[in-house]
C-alpha cells in the first residue's frame, strides 16, 4: 500500500492506494502554513490507518529537484507566504520514517494522464492545466521532464496585441506572460466576471483560444509531444477547446506537419481524471523507484 499527496496552492489531498493508481481512501483540507499542512498529512498517514509503504508527492512549485542538492525536493522562491524553502520531502521522510518520492502537481497529474487517461497510448504527452495559474507537465515514457529544475511553461511570452488586448497582465513577476494572459485570473481580471460567468460566443473566449493556442504552439515547436492533454476550471468552458484546435491550426499554418497535427482532435484532447489527476499520479511516483530521497 502507497500513499499519495498532492500540496496544491488551497487544497491539499492525502490518498492511501495502489502502485497502479488506485485510491482506496482519502482527505483533503485546506493548503496553510508549511509546518501545519505537513503535520496534516502525517496525521492522516500515522494515526488513520495503515502507515504505506513510500509516499509520492505532487507539490505545487517551483520546486528544487535537482539530485544531489542539498535542498532537493523543496519549495524554491514562490510568492506563497511561508512557502518559500519549504523542504516538503525531507520533513515527510523524517515525519513518517518511508521513502519519499517528490515532482511537480502537474508532473504527477501528467503522470496519471498518460499512464491512466487521456495520454494513454501516447510516449510523450504535454498535461497542461488551465485554471487559476497555467502549468505543464512534459512526460516521456512514463517520466517528468527534468533539466535544471522543471518545467515552468506558464512563464512562456506569448504575442500579446496591446491595440487588440490592453489589460495589461495578472502574473506579480512578469505581467503579460502565458499566465499572467490566459489564467483564470487574467481573466477574472480582464473582463471583471469570474470565467464561469463568461457565457460562449463572448468576444473573451476568442481572444483566450488565440493566447492558448499560441503557448500551445510553443511548446509543440519545443518538446514535439505525440499528444497534448488539456485540462483545468478554464477549460471547462463550452466550445473553448474547439476554437483553441483551429487557433493552434490557423497559427501553426501547416509547418509542423506530423499526421497527428493534421488530427487535432485526437491530438488535443481533453483531460480525463478531472481533480483526482494529482493525487493519483502520487501513488504513481511513489510506485517508481526513480524518484525516491
Ligand atoms: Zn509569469
Amino acid at each position: 500500500m502507497l500513499g499519495g499527496i498532492e500540496t496544491g496552492g488551497t487544497w491539499t489531498v492525502c490518498a492511501r492506494g495502489t502502485a497502479d493508481g488506485t485510491i482506496l481512501d482519502r482527505t483533503e483540507f485546506p493548503t496553510t502554513t508549511p509546518a501545519r499542512t505537513l503535520e496534516r498529512i502525517a496525521h492522516f498517514f500515522r494515526e488513520d490507518g495503515e502507515l504505506p509503504s513510500a509516499v509520492g508527492v505532487g507539490a505545487f512549485g517551483p520546486l528544487d529537484l535537482a539530485l544531489g542538492s542539498p535542498r532537493y525536493g523543496s519549495v524554491m522562491v514562490t510568492p506563497k507566504p511561508g512557502w518559500s524553502g519549504a523542504a516538503i520531502a525531507t520533513q515527510l521522510a523524517e515525519l513518517l520514517g518511508i521513502p519519499v518520492a517528490i515532482d511537480t502537481d502537474v508532473a504527477a497529474a501528467g503522470l496519471a494522464e498518460q499512464r491512466l487517461g487521456s495520454g494513454r497510448g501516447a510516449s510523450s504527452i504535454a498535461y497542461l492545466t488551465v485554471g487559476t495559474g497555467i502549468g505543464a507537465g512534459l512526460l516521456s515514457d512514463g517520466r517528468p521532464w527534468h533539466g535544471l529544475i522543471h518545467p515552468e511553461v506558464g512563464h512562456i511570452r506569448i504575442p500579446h496585441d496591446l491595440q487588440r488586448d490592453p489589460f495589461e497582465g495578472a502574473c506579480p513577476l512578469h505581467g503579460d506572460c502565458w499566465e499572467g494572459l490566459a489564467s483564470g485570473v487574467a481573466l477574472a481580471e480582464r473582463w471583471g466576471v469570474d470565467p464561469a460567468e463568461l457565457p460562449p460566443g463572448h468576444p473573451a473566449w476568442e481572444l483566450e483560444a488565440f493566447y492558448l493556442a499560441a503557448g500551445l504552439l510553443a511548446i509543440v515547436s519545443v518538446a514535439s509531444p505525440h499528444r497534448i492533454v488539456i485540462g483545468g476550471g478554464v477549460m471547462r468552458s463550452e466550445g473553448l477547446l474547439q476554437l483553441v484546435r483551429a487557433e493552434l491550426d490557423r497559427l501553426n499554418a501547416g509547418y509542423l506537419s506530423a499526421e497527428e497535427l493534421s488530427r487535432l482532435d485526437t491530438y488535443l484532447v481533453p483531460a480525463a481524471l478531472g481533480d483526482d489527476a494529482g493525487v493519483r499520479g502520487a501513488l504513481l511516483l511513489a510506485a517508481s523507484e526513480c524518484l525516491r530521497t
